[in-house]
């Protein structure tokens, strides 16, 4: 893989903390938004700034403080504001569809489904979906290249919460020894800034990262409660 061509900007932005990415081809200037939310005027000025073309949008998990929607009362903007103002289309694993639907408003046609396995290719760069279920069941990261972007299923010190609706903590784990199989060199890219590091090597998170060196689910459901 040519990690010349590939663009990656982490953009912190909204009051949680939360980290949307963008990430593309140098050579082409196409590039993916990944979780948008909070403010998509600055997301797509920046875009026009860099003389960059949006042309898909990728989510991790139906959660409003990735995707928007209603939250506690709020209205946070998200990505049915990025297709009303520039219409591509949204990827979404297939079992979080239902979720990013009635948290958002966006319909059937808007929505790509993929599995885990399924790619995405921008310019020179190869994007790989992998369904890692436990925060939500629908929840995915993605594989860019020596890089993983992994919204709120894998943080730097942490794991997504696994005690809301929807939420599975015995998938969690399988997840969890799923991403801890990624090569050492590979660089993690948590869903929020809940760390010092904005971003870490796996070899260094499986070192640190305790929810990663559980050695098996019976310990882990009594960690877990
Ligand atoms: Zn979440």
């Amino acid at each position: 893989m040519d990690n010349k061509d590939l663009f990656l900007e982490q953009i912190p932005l909204g009051p949680m903390e939360n980290f949307v990415y963008m990430i593309g081809s140098k050579s082409t200037r196409e590039v993916a938004l990944i979780d948008p939310a909070w403010d998509i005027d600055f997301l797509l000025n920046f875009i026009e700034q860099q003389d960059l073309k949006l042309s898909s949008v990728l989510v991790t998990h139906y959660h409003p403080d990735h995707i928007g929607g209603g939250m506690g009362g709020h209205s946070i903007e998200g990505i049915s504001d990025v297709i009303e103002k520039n219409p591509v289309k949204i990827f979404v694993n297939k079992h979080e569809a239902e979720g990013v639907k009635k948290v958002t408003g966006v319909s059937d046609t808007d929505i790509n489904i993929v599995e885990s396995g399924d790619h995405l290719t921008i310019g020179l760069n190869d994007i790989e979906f992998l369904h890692t279920p436990g925060h939500t069941p629908g929840s995915q990261c993605f594989k860019i290249n020596e890089n993983l972007i992994s919204g709120d299923t894998l943080f730097i010190q942490g794991c997504g919460r696994v005690d809301l609706p929807g939420s599975n903590s015995d998938d969690m784990y399988h997840s969890l020894r799923k991403l801890s199989e990624l090569p050492n060199e590979t660089i993690l890219y948590p869903g929020h800034h809940y760390s010092p590091e904005e971003f870490q090597s796996m070899e260094k998170t499986k070192e640190q990262n305790m929810y990663l060196k559980v050695p098996d689910i019976v310990t882990w459901r009594q960690i877990m409660g």
